[in-house]
């Protein structure tokens, strides 16, 4: 199933956030690209239903 996730970078100095689009597997252990820190996902909505805004805090994209 792919999934659209929020990812939040783990660093709690560093507020890169990032849309991810992918399987659940995908999305983990991602590198943070400022700092290098894993990201966590902290929401995730099935793909084929992102009909809502998932969040409202979301930096330009720069997911893979
Ligand atoms: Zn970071």
């Amino acid at each position: 199933m792919l999934l659209l996730a929020l990812l939040e970078c783990s660093n709690p100095r560093c507020e890169a956030t990032y849309e991810g689009y992918g399987t659940a597997a995908e999305l983990r252990g991602i590198p943070c690209e400022e700092c290098g820190h894993e990201l966590e996902a902290v929401a995730y909505a099935e793909a084929d239903r992102a009909c809502e805004p998932i969040a409202p805090r979301v930096q330009p994209r720069r997911a893979a």
